[in-house]
Order: C-alpha cells, then structure tokens, then sequence
C-alpha cells in the first residue's frame, strides 16, 4: 500500500506536515485512521501524535488555514482538537504512562513515538504514518500491525497481562474491536482476557456501556456476545444475561437455551433495523426467564409471566448500566411486555378487540413489535419458521385493517376532560376520568365506533346511570 500517495491527496496532511516543520517537531498519523485506511473503512477523526507539544502543534496547523478553524484545547490531557468540516483532528504528544494497580488513570510521562506505540491496546491499532521529511508516507509498524490485520487477529504489542491489568477497559475493545472488524482475537490475548476479567471492576459503567454498545451496533452482536461470554466479561457488568445460558432437563424434557435463542433473535432483529433501541429489546424480551422458570410434570417447561416480569426488571438494568432512563426505556421495557402479544393474535378466532387493544397499548412502536416477534421465530424447522412468519403476516395485515376501521393506534379521547366538566358542570374529579376510560374501553371493547357522536351519546347513558345529567341551561352555553 503507498502511504505517500494517500498522504498527497488530502490538503489536511500537508498543513500538519507544513505546520510540524515550522516547529521542527517529528509528528506522525497514528491509531484508528491508520487502521482504517489499511482496511479501507472510512474514518472521520484522524490522530496526530508529535514528539513534542500536540497543544503548540495544534495551534500551528490552525495557522495554515485562512480560514477560521476551531481549536479545542484539553490542557489536563495536553491534547487539542481542530475541527474542520466533516473530520476530526486531535494532536497529542508522544507519551509513556506507567498505571497504578487501583486505578485506570494513568500517570502519563513524555516519550518516544516508540514508547507512546507501546502503550497503545492492540497492534492493530499501533502503527504510525510518518508526515516528517525523512521519510514522509513511511508505515512505521513496530508490533507488525499489518500482518495481524491480514490475519484478522486482535493482540496486544506487550504482554497482554500488562496491557489489560494497565486498562481493563482494553479488553472490551478487544472484544469489540473483533466484533467489528470480524477478527479472531489471539489465543493468548484471549487467555489474559479471562484471567483479568475480574479486573473490569474498576471501569465506570458509562466506559463499559459505550463499548457495549459499539458491539450491539455491528452486523451480527452475536459474535461479540459470545466472546464477552467465554471472555468470563459478560458476567461481571451483566449477570441477568449470563442466568439465561444453559438448559435444564427433567424426565427427558428440557428447554431451549435462552442465551443463544436471545443471540439469534438479536441477530434477526439487526436484518431488518440498525435501531440500538430495537436490538435492547431483543436483548432483553426473554431476560425475566430464569426468574420465572418452572417446571410442570404434564405441560413440561414453563416461563409465565416472563414478559410481564421482564418489563419490571428493564428499568433496574437500565438504571444500572448507565443506559438513558427516558422514553427510550420506555419503549424498550414496552416491547418486552408486549412481545408475545401479537403471537396471541394468529388465532382465527381472535376478535377485532384483541386486535384494538394491542394497537392501543403499542402505539406507534407496532411496527417495531412486530419484528422484534418476527425475529423471536428461531426454529431449526425451516418449514416451521415459514408458518410462522405467514401467521405473522396474517396478523399484520388484520391490524391494518382495525386500525384503518378504528385508529386507535394514536388514541385521542373523542371527548376531552374539559367537555365532559363543562356538560355536566363538574369540578376536575375522579368521576371525570371514570367517565373518558368508560368511554375508551367501549371503543376498545367495539361496543361504539371512534368517533364524537357516538363517544357523545354513550357517554350521555353512562353519566345517566351515575345519576348525572347534562346541565342545559347554563346562561353562557
Ligand atoms: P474508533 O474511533 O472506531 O472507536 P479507534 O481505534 O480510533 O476506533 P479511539 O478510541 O478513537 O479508537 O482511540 C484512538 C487510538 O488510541 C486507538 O487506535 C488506540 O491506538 C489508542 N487507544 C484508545 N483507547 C485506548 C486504550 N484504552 N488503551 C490503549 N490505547 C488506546
Ligand atoms: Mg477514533
């Protein structure tokens, strides 16, 4: 691969080449941008590290645009970032850090490109393009980064032990990294990985979580999954999902391994949408499993209530690993809850109410349920899974049809609070509210159509029988 003539073709690296020489200090592309361009994935924020002052640098190459570029400067850190269009540039000086056993912050010393390429956490992510006169566009490899990206294997430049006890971290971005980049991680690697996992103890969850979401956005979590699993990583931030590995069996009955079912369904969800959202609830729709397994000598294996009890659990899980405790909970903990509910509905008989109802309680995110339950279809019986999917189309299509009769996927109450009040001349009060979910569960219930006079009419024989009645003549109604 010619670096050079990579190099040659964007402006940037002439400025920051130009700009190094004015200071005469040696300055390299390092990490990720490398990486990727090696792998030719495409990569918006480029890293700078100089031998030398990344903050001076920084404010130098701003220098060689006309232009006005902004320049953030992170003095604790002694790095800075210039932001230009759509890329990213962030200089730092070469460093060497030594850790202490207790925490990850490290202790961080001036050093060499070859000192500052060491500590880095994988070889793949330790080479350095050279932007200094001597030898301009020259790889600069000293862990053979290039070979392990040939061979698709993740391993640290020194003893994996060192690097991971230095920065447990490291090791969820080993395994994300694999998970990518669909690289193996190597056997040794890997060995340290297990025995350090413990370690990961002294990592913030809001380190651990973004790391844990990098591996549910690629193609196939899956595979991250499993290595986090034998990498004994998953158990020490998400227990709840290690309880769903394994299979029980009495009098030569068992059940299916809910671990590897909620990979496949996972897997399945991430074919029909990238939502981050979707692919949680995919991870959680079975979490409440192990919680509610029981076992009945005449049915075999059961799990009642797991969706129910699912849904309770998501916010604690949600609280606890740092993911948002807003609406997008919400919609997570509302999937779980409702993800069997539309298998209930491939049943002939099922009335349209059944069909109201589920529209009612999902809302806008049905179309979402509805793959989460396409993808929950993980039978090894191909003809089995096809049944299934057509029953689900089925369903699909009777809900268009309710909702096109009915719209009670964005239920507005066909009479507000304020007009029932103002009829019969009441204060805000619990009869009020008594009243409009009356009114909702007769839509519902397909006793009266969605719409105001029929809502109007039924409400009139519902306040009768309360002994309410509409106060007429009001002097200004
Ligand atoms: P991406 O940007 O896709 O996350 P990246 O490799 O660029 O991938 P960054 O977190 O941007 O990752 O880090 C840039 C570089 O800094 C990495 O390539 C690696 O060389 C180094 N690096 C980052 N985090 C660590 C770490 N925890 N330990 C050691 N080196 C690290
Ligand atoms: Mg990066």
């Amino acid at each position: 691969m010619n670096f050079k003539s990579h190099l040659d073709e964007f402006e940037v690296f002439k400025k920051v080449a130009k700009a190094a020489a004015n200071l005469g200090i040696e300055t390299y592309v390092v990490g990720g941008y490398v990486r990727d361009l090696i792998l030719k994935r495409s990569c918006k924020d480029i890293d700078f590290t100089c031998v030398g002052s990344g903050i001076e640098l920084a404010k130098e190459v701003a220098n060689q645009y006309d232009i006005h570029v902004p320049l953030s400067v992170f003095k604790n850190f002694g790095t800075a970032m210039l932001k230009l269009e759509d890329l990213e540039l962030e200089f730092v000086g070469a460093r060497k850090e030594s850790y202490r056993s207790d925490s990850r912050n490290p202790t961080v010393e001036i050093g060499t490109l070859q000192e500052d390429l060491e500590r880095r956490d994988f070889t793949i992510n330790a080479m350095a393009i050279s932007l200094n006169a001597a030898n301009y566009g020259e790889l600069l490899d000293p862990f053979n980064g290039l070979s392990d990206i040939k061979k698709k294997l993740i391993l640290t430049p020194l003893d994996p032990n060192v690097t991971f006890s230095d920065d447990p971290l490291r090791m969820l971005r080993a395994v994300r990294f694999a998970a990518q980049l669909d690289f193996d991680i190597d056997g040794d690697t890997f060995h340290a990985l297990s025995e350090n996992a413990h370690r990961l103890n002294i990592i913030s969850g809001e380190r651990v979580i973004v790391e844990l979401n990098k591996i549910i956005q690629v193609k196939k979590p899956s595979y991250g999954f499993k290595l986090l699993f034998a990498g004994k990583l998953l158990q020490e931030f998400f227990p709840e999902m290690v309880e769903l590995q394994g299979v029980d069996s009495v009098d030569d009955k068992s059940h299916k391994d809910n671990f590897y079912h909620t990979l496949q369904v996972l897997d399945n969800v991430c074919l029909m949408s990238d939502d981050l959202w979707l692919r949680w609830a995919a991870i959680l729709h079975d979490i409440a499993k192990p919680a509610t397994k029981r076992f009945n000598s005449k049915v075999g294996w059961t799990f009642h209530g797991h969706e129910d009890k699912g849904a309770r659990m998501t916010p604690d899980i949600f609280r606890r690993m740092k993911l948002p405790m807003d609406e997008r909970m919400k919609y997570v903990q509302k999937l779980v809850k409702l993800h069997l509910r539309p298998i209930a509905l491939v049943k002939d008989e099922v009335t349209d109410s059944a069909m109201r109802r589920l529209l009612f309680e999902a809302g806008d995110d049905i179309d979402d349920l509805m793959k989460l339950c396409r993808a929950d279809v993980t039978s090894k019986n191909n003809r089995k899974v096809k049944r299934y999917l057509e029953n689900f189309d089925k369903v699909a299509q009777k809900l268009i049809a309710v909702e096109e009769k009915d719209q009670v996927r964005n239920f507005q109450p066909p009479i507000s609070g304020e007009e029932i009040m103002e009829i019969f001349g009441l204060e805000p009060s619990k009869i009020v509210g008594d009243i409009k979910e009356e009114i909702k569960e007769a839509i519902l219930e397909g006793k009266i159509h969605n719409n105001p006079v029929q809502a109007r009419e039924f409400m009139l024989e519902i306040a009768k029988s309360k002994g309410l009645s509409p106060v007429l003549d009001r002097p200004n109604s």
